[in-house]
Parts: structure tokens; sequence; C-alpha cells
């Protein structure tokens, strides 16, 4: 034992023995003359308290130490020594059995804050510990003394359960708790505080008659009409601290007024009034002290919860941020709704810090001041206006803290969140964030605008191609007449063929489909609506296209020849863009050619697949008026043309449908004539 343990343990002793004494000489002070014993108990519940309050091991030491006070105590009584002597050991069997049963079934013996540790105090203590003492006690005054057995045993117990309950909570609580609250309260509080004893006290003293001496109607009833409503209001706002001192004020106004033949109950025989006394307050202590451990637990688990949900929240946003920092572009959609790209993630455990994580940096030096800082705030009261938030994830304890004055200024909000699991403060991260929102939204406004245009582009194209389109649903819609027509001259003849007539028929069938291809194609590419990614092959797109566009061909007198790779050209994309892409090109280059006024007016399409490079690649060959020299950059320009009709967003739709699907387009000016245009893009094997 160091000698500050000394120190305080022979304080401690010498204050049981005070306590003892003034308690002792309280009891005897507050008889109900002419009968003996007293309507309060205090010596036992003190060494009770005492006893809960301390380790067992000293528990002997307390016990000797209010021996003396004992003694000093209770020789003025002129009892024997003997009976003195018993009955010091009969209070004191009284506190070791209570301290015993409320730490063998309590799981935090001195608090009331549960549901259960109150019901094990009132059980173990107030309850089975009197009741088992009273017996000795009982026995050695109606030895020593010659009084009836069970009066003595009623009394005694009577006045010790009361005793118990309403003396034990207020002591533990005020040694436990008063401190801390008296330093922590809000001035606020403190004042409400004040005010309710006040009240209480001024109330439960006209109740008491110890003001004015009332007239008496039932006794007990006014208790209930005007001090429970106090009490209760103290138990809700203050908890546990707050019930037990106001059940002890009203305790003791009762019990001094009853000693001095006041109150409702100073009209029955002294010692049936103090029995309805010591019935009536405990009967009022039990419930309450029961409603302020559950009014605790209620506001526990509310803040609980609370908690939890904040740690969910934090723990979110922490994975998705390191999640996001692993595939370095992803943004972070945290839930606020805000867009956080995270730029880089330092971890350190116990030593340097490593990293950062993600090659993206951009975080200024300063981390190492954040992560000072975050380790300042990661206690569990961090102050949450500067967003410390204290979390629980993978079962660590984890101290936030958001420094969001680090860049401000910066075009974009940065910041750094740093996280330090409260066990360990030497290990954590610290995470530089971006916060991307508006740069996010302008991207997607960007985007929609985009494919707008492609649509708008789309139908204005369609427009260019009437004259062609109606040319090539002409050539069925006349083949299907004319077969009709033969038709009829068969049926005239007698007798009718019938294998030429099914020929016919079937040729009518075969062109009514192609019209209808036609027109479902032309219906595909007008269709407005999201990209949807599909496994395509881009040689029957090529021919898709390039059948749309016979008929212009024709007119523009160019023929379009098809060299394709020899297998299926996968892709990953979206069907009507990338035909998009097609037509665009074919329309530019049979424009082109159409423009030169030459022998050969010819286009090319060839597709192949370079395994090397895991591309594919897709030119389209003319033999037109070319590109002037440092044109090949600028045709893939917005705006830019050299038609008078022209709008100048064709390629530039190109080459953004083209780049979103992960591949490039560039032109080139063939050696002899005519321009190249030429794209490349990720092969996509088929799934074997
Ligand atoms: P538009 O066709 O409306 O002019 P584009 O973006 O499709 O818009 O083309 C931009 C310009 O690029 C054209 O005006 C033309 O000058 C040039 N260009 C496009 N394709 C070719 C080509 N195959 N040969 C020569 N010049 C071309």
């Amino acid at each position: 034992m160091s000698f500050r343990s000394v120190r305080v343990t022979a304080a401690t002793a010498l204050l049981v023995a005070v306590a003892y004494y003034v308690g002792a000489n309280f009891g005897f002070f507050l008889r109900i003359p002419p009968s003996t014993p007293s309507v309060l108990w205090p010596p036992n519940t003190i060494l009770t308290a005492t006893l809960l309050l301390t380790p067992p091991r000293r528990w002997w030491i307390y016990l000797l130490a209010a021996l003396p006070a004992h003694l000093a105590a209770e020789l003025g009584m002129e009892w024997p020594a003997s009976l003195v002597l018993a009955l010091f050991i009969t209070n004191c069997s009284e506190a070791l059995i209570a301290a015993a049963g409320v730490r063998w079934f309590s799981d935090a013996p001195g608090r009331f804050d549960t549901l259960r540790r109150v019901t094990v105090f009132i059980v173990a203590a107030g309850l089975v510990a009197p009741f088992l003492s009273s017996f000795v006690d009982a026995a050695a005054v109606a030895a020593v003394q010659d009084e009836p057995y069970w009066l003595v045993w009623r009394v005694r117990f009577f006045s010790n359960v009361l005793t118990e309950l309403m003396l034990g909570p207020a002591i533990i609580l005020a040694v436990t708790a008063g401190p801390a609250w008296l330093r922590s309260a809000s001035r606020g509080r403190r004042l409400e505080a004040a005010l309710l004893a006040v009240a209480l006290v001024i109330v439960g003293a006209w109740v008491f008659g110890v003001l004015i001496d009332r007239p008496v109607n039932i006794p007990g009833a006014s208790v209930v009409v005007f001090l429970l409503p106090l009490i209760l209001l103290m138990t809700v706002r203050f908890g546990p601290g707050g019930a037990s001192l106001a059940l002890l004020s009203t305790s003791l106004i009762a019990i001094w007024a009853s000693a001095h033949g006041r109150g409702p109950f100073a009209v029955l025989p002294p010692a049936e009034g103090v029995q309805a006394l010591q019935i009536l307050l405990t009967m009022l202590i039990v419930p309450i002290l029961c409603l302020a451990a559950v009014i605790v637990e209620l506001h526990q688990a509310t803040r609980a919860l609370g908690e939890r949900l904040e740690a969910l929240r934090a723990s979110e946003v922490l994975k998705s941020a390191i999640l996001a920092s692993l595939s370095s572009s992803v943004a972070v959609l945290d839930r606020g709704g805000r867009i956080i790209d995270v730029n880089a993630v330092w971890t350190r455990d116990g030593g340097e810090f490593a990293g950062p994580t993600s090659a993206r940096i951009r975080v200024g030096d300063n981390y190492l001041d954040v992560w000072r800082e975050a380790a300042r705030r990661a206690t569990p009261h961090a102050d949450e206006a500067v967003a410390g938030i204290a979390a629980v994830l993978g079962g660590a304890r984890l101290g936030f803290a958001i420094d969001y004055s680090a860049h401000a200024g910066a075009a974009e909000r940065w910041f750094a969140m740093s996280v330090v699991p409260l066990d360990r403060p030497e290990s954590g991260a610290v995470i530089s964030c971006t916060e991307v929102t508006e740069r996010r939204r302008a991207e997607l406004d960007a985007q929609r605008s985009r494919q707008e245009l492609a649509h708008f582009t789309r139908v204005s194209t369609m427009g260019e191609l009437t004259a062609s389109l109606a040319h090539e649903l002409n050539q069925p819609l006349a083949a299907i007449l004319t077969n009709a027509r033969a038709a009829l001259r068969f049926l005239d003849a007698a007798p009718p063929d019938p294998g030429e007539l099914r020929a016919i028929l079937s040729d009518i069938v075969d062109d009514d489909k192609r019209a209808g291809e036609v027109i479902q194609r032309l219906r595909d590419l007008l269709r407005k609506g999201e990209p949807q990614r599909v496994l395509l092959d881009l040689n029957v797109l090529v021919k898709d296209v390039v059948r749309l566009l016979s008929s212009d061909a024709i007119i523009r007198n160019v023929s379009v020849t098809l060299d394709l790779a020899a297998e299926p050209v996968h892709v990953h994309g979206d069907r009507i863009q990338l035909q998009q892409v097609m037509l665009n090109l074919l329309l530019n280059a049979m424009e082109a050619t159409a423009e030169r006024s030459g022998p050969e007016r010819s286009v090319v399409v060839r597709t192949e697949i370079t395994t090397m490079l895991e591309t594919v690649h897709l030119a389209v060959e003319d033999t037109g008026v070319g590109l002037g020299p440092g044109v090949s950059e600028l045709v893939f320009e917005p705006f830019y043309t050299t038609k008078p009709a022209g709008m100048g967003m064709g390629l530039a739709i190109v080459r953004s449908i083209v780049e979103a699907h992960g591949g490039v387009v560039w032109a080139m000016q063939n050696p002899t004539a005519g321009a190249t245009f030429h794209v490349a893009m990720p092969v996509r094997y088929m799934p074997t």
C-alpha cells in the first residue's frame, strides 16, 4: 500500500466514524416520543454505502473505525455493554449482507442507472439485509431488555428498510456522481435544480405541517397530491441523483414533522403513526427509483442509437473513401449529396506515414498538422462543431477530424480527413479529399447536351438522306407492284401455274421485308435514349450503314467497297452511337469524293483486328478533295466546316463517341488523293 492510499484509507475511516456517530445521534433524535424505536436509523446505511464504494479487502478497516463511534453514541443510552456490542455486530451484519448481495448480483454496484441495478439494490440492501439482520437484533434486544421479540423485529425492519432505500442511493450518488455534476452542470441546470429544491422544501414543509399546523384529512393524500409532481419532475429532469435527493428531503421533513407532533401522521397513535409514515415513504421510494433508472436507460439507449447511426455514417464515408482511393478516379458521393474525390490516403501503423496509396497527390504538405489535430480531438467527447466524430468501425473506436480550412480559397474546396483509432492513437490514416460536386455536375450536364446534339444531328442527317431513302424504298415497292401485276396476269391464264405464282408471291414477301428493314434501320437511328453498351460485330454494323447509304452512293456516282476482316470484329458499345460514327464518316467521304471531278470516285471501308494491340481498326478511305495542310486536327473541332450548309458538328460527335468507347479517331491525307479516317477501339473477345 502506498503512502497516498494509506492516507486516503485513513481519511475515509475517519469520515465513516464521524458519519456513523452523527447518523446514530440523528436516529435517536428522530424518535417519536414516547416510543423508543427511531423512524430512521442511518448508521447501518452509512456502513452499507461505505462497503459498496470501497474494495472488500479494506472493509474490515472501515467496520473497525465505526466501532468507537458506535460505543460513543450508544454507551450514553445506559444499555448494558453486551447489548451495545451485540447491536454493533448486527449493524455490521446488515451492511455486510447488503454490500455482498449487491456486489454479487449487480454488474455495477453503486450505480442506479438501469432497472436491473436498482432492483438488485432494492432487494439485497433494502429488503434482504434488514430482514435477516433484524432476527439477530431482535433476539439481542429481547434477551437483554426483555422487550417483545416480534415488536422489536418489526420496528427495526421497517425503519432499516426505509433508511437503506432513502439514504443509500443518496449517499452513493452524492459521492460518485455529485462532484462531476457540480463541475460540469451549466448555470441553467444549477438554477433549475436550486429552484426545484426550494419548491420541494416549501411544499414539503407545508404538506407536513411544519409551516402551519393544518387540520389533517387523510394521512398521505396530500403527499401524493402536492409533493409527488415535484418529486417526479426532479426525477425526470435530474435522474437517479435528483430522485434520491428529492426523496431524502421529503422523508426528512416528514419525519421531523411527525417527531414534533405535526402533520398528517400526528393524529395516529405514535407507533402506528411511525409505521404508516415508513410504509408510505417506502412505497414512494421504490417506484421512483425504478422510474429514474428507466429514464436513464431510455436516454442512454437513444444516445447509443444516435452514436451508432453517426458512426455508421462516418464509417460509410470512410469506407467509400478508401475504396475510392484504391480505384483511383472514382468519386465518392457522401451522405450530403456532395461528390468527393479522394486524392490520397496516408496510412500509419505505429511509425512513419506510409503512402500515399494513390498516385494522384494533390494534397498540401500540412497533413501532419491535420494528423496532430485529429489526435488531439480524438476523445469520445470531441467538439462536435468541428466535425469530430467518434465512431465505431470494425470494433475500433475512431476519432475523426475534418480540416475544411486547409485550402480555403482554392478553386475547389479540398479538405483532409484524419482517422485515428482511439485505443491506438499511433495508427490510422489521413485522407485528402476534394469536393468536386460542381465539376461533376458540369460534366454530367455537358454529357447530356452532347447526347441531345448527337440526336439532333442524326435527325438532320436523315433529312439530307431523304432523297436516297425515297429511292431505296421505291425499289422494293416498285418490285412489289411489278410482281403483283405479273401474278394477276398469270391468274388470267388457263390453267394458272401454281409453281410460278408461288415464286412471284415469295418475291413479294422478300421485297416487303426489305422495305421494312429500311424503315426499321431509320427508326433505330432516330431513336432517342440512353446509350446501351452491348457486344457488337463491327462488320455487321458497317454493312448496315453502307446499305442505308447505297442509293445515296448511286446518286452521287460513288462506288463503296468493303474490305472487312474475315472474322467477326467484336466491340463493346452502343449500336446507335457507333452507327452514327459510321454514317458521319461515310457521308463525309462520299461528299468529299463527289466534290472532286476525277475518274476514280471510290470509298473503301476496312476493318481489321490488331491482335498485338488488342484493338479493332476501322478505316474509311476516300478519293475526295482531301485535307489541306494542318487541317487533319482541325476537322474534329466543333463548328469547323467548309460546306455551305454544313454545321461542323459531325466529326466532333464522332470523336466524343469514339473516346467515350475508350478509342481514338484520327484523319490522314492519302499519298495519292483523298483522305482516310481511322478509328481504333478496344477489341472485345467473345466469351467462350
Ligand atoms: P460538316 O460535315 O457539317 O461540315 P464535319 O464535322 O462532319 O461537319 O466535318 C467538318 C469538316 O471536315 C468538313 O466541312 C470538311 O471540310 C472536313 N472533312 C470531313 N471529312 C472529310 C473528308 N473525308 N475529306 C475531306 N475533308 C473532310
